[in-house]
């Protein structure tokens, strides 16, 4: 039987935006589900549009995700080298093949008489004229000319470029696992360049002597590779390997927020979220990203909402862990539709996340999160944190914002409630309990709660005007976790301090009030 290998082949030509990320999961959700591989190709050839940075980039979030290559420029493997710059010679040696058994021909145009060649076409009345049979014979091409001024041109070296050569009129007809039958006429499609001036093949070429060598059983890509596949079967054709060809999956589009275009680079910046999985710095603030790593995003709540935008299980099952997801995907199950991009069910997934974690398994990230801000804490009472906050917080960095008075007792009092409350029949009492807080010696939370509850029942006094104090001098705000359960993990010297500056705290914004 034949293994199963999968590729996942980014061009290097920018930060990889989430779309190829779950490009790069199902790739390799299939390949772990069938034990097979999973190979990392850099597919480089572009050297006009490679960006320094990106491969590198490429890999981080991959790692960061937790989606681990078999085979790769780092690792290496039985098919390397495994970056397409590196592969060049074998490129050449199959245009070479193909200009042999006259399946393809050298073009020498320059684009200006490329641009020349459709003017005129259009003047004819052909509607987007193209290098194809209908043209072809018009221009300067190892067809056209004589063999002497080819050899002339060749050694001249100038414009050389390689053009597959399409019979007209003729089917291409290949099966898609999500799309089915899907078929394509020659007479729609150009002579496609196979080998560009500088030498380097176009990604179509590179794309399938690649495919073909690293024995690749399935290409699973976006969708707007879905009109090169015509290309790509009739290369294969050409080459004589038709009966190795690949099994194609093409992924529906990402759609924006609003279910209509394409979720772009900009929609991030557009919507307030991020698009790309790490941030990326650019040349220009415009070309900058905040990624969803720090966004706050847990890397498998992120794998887990990829997963959903185009595939479903068809069970009503929505959380699945990285290896649930192996088990349960299939390519069959893909859907045809577009996905909406929809980011708070990323964040829905990410709050999921958070609180089925085991509170010693985000203290790593909680404490990365920490000390970004400048707070170094012990572990124990991060845990401590976490524990109390894991329900409350949806991005990660919540542990932080949303409680920032675990960390400090410099906060922001809830000055609305202080005015509203502040009053003569309260604080006497509020003063009372505070003086008794002070007294407790067992400092935990059943205790703290015994002896603040059991005063205000002790003196039939409303939870609802004397509580209010106990939190807002704890924490600054009437938002957040068990009081009691905060006292506990602040501890007994911090809470008397909070205590005492509350007291002073709260006369002055009455006095402020007037
Ligand atoms: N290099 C192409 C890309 O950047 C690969 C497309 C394919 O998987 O064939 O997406």
């Amino acid at each position: 039987m034949n293994q199963v290998r999968l590729r996942f082949a980014p061009s290097p030509t920018g930060p990889l935006h989430i779309g190829g990320v779950r490009t790069a999961l199902y790739n390799y959700l299939y390949a772990r589900k069938h034990g097979g591989t999973f190979v990392l190709r850099i597919e480089d050839t572009d050297q006009g549009r490679y960006v320094e940075g990106a491969e590198q980039y490429i890999i981080d979030s991959l790692e960061w995700l937790g989606l681990e290559f078999d085979e790769s420029p780092a690792k290496g493997g039985d098919f390397g080298p495994y970056r397409q710059s590196e592969r060049k010679a074998l490129y050449k040696q199959y245009t070479d093949q193909l200009i042999a058994s006259g399946h393809a021909y050298y073009a020498f145009d320059s684009s200006d008489e490329l641009a020349e060649m459709r003017q005129r076409f259009e003047a004819q009345g052909v509607h987007s004229p193209k290098y194809d049979a209908s043209t072809r014979m018009t221009m300067k091409n190892s067809l056209t000319l004589e063999a002497s001024e080819v050899d002339r041109l060749l050694e001249l070296g100038e414009n050389v470029v390689v053009r597959l050569l399409l019979e007209p009129d003729q089917d291409v007809v290949f099966h898609d696992i999500v799309r089915g039958e899907v078929r394509f006429n020659t007479t729609q499609l150009d002579d496609k360049v196979l080998l560009k001036a500088d030498g380097m093949p176009t990604y179509h070429m590179a794309n399938i002597v690649d495919d073909y060598l690293m024995k690749i059983s399935h290409v699973v890509r976006g969708e707007e590779w879905l009109s090169s596949t015509a290309h790509h079967v009739l290369l294969y054709q050409a080459l004589g390997w038709e009966s190795s060809m690949p099994q194609f999956a093409h992924l529906p589009l990402i759609l924006n927020p609003t279910g209509k275009g394409k979720l772009s680079k900009r929609a991030g910046a557009k919507f307030g979220f991020p698009v790309f999985p790490l941030s990326w710095k650019g040349q220009t603030e415009e070309d900058s990203f905040e990624g969803f790593k720090d966004f706050g995003f847990d890397a498998e709540a992120t794998l887990n909402f990829l997963a959903f935008l185009g595939w479903n299980p068809g069970t009503e099952q929505e959380i699945f862990s990285l290896e649930a997801l192996v088990e349960a995907f299939d390519l069959k199950d893909i859907v045809k539709a577009g996905a909406r991009f929809d980011i708070d069910k990323a964040k829905w997934y990410n709050q999921q996340y958070i609180m089925s974690k085991a509170n010693e398994d985000l203290l790593p990230t909680v404490q990365d999160i920490l000390r970004s801000n400048d707070v170094e804490v012990s572990d124990d009472f991060a845990l401590g944190c976490i524990e109390l906050m894991k329900e409350r917080v949806t991005l990660l960095p919540e542990f932080y914002t949303k409680a920032p008075y675990f960390f400090t007792d410099r906060f922001d009092y809830d000055e609305k409630t202080v005015r509203k409350k502040w009053k003569e029949n309260n604080i006497p009492p509020v003063k009372e309990l505070f003086g008794l807080i002070e007294e407790v010696e067992d400092w935990t939370t059943d205790q703290l709660q015994e002896v603040i509850k059991g005063y205000i029942t002790g003196n039939e006094l409303s939870f609802g005007n004397i509580l209010p104090f106990v939190r807002v001098a704890t924490s600054g705000t009437m938002k957040g976790p068990d009081v009691f359960a905060m006292m506990a993990l602040l501890g007994k010297e911090e809470i008397v301090k909070r205590l005492h500056a509350g007291l002073e705290a709260f006369d002055r914004i009455k006095q402020a009030a007037g």
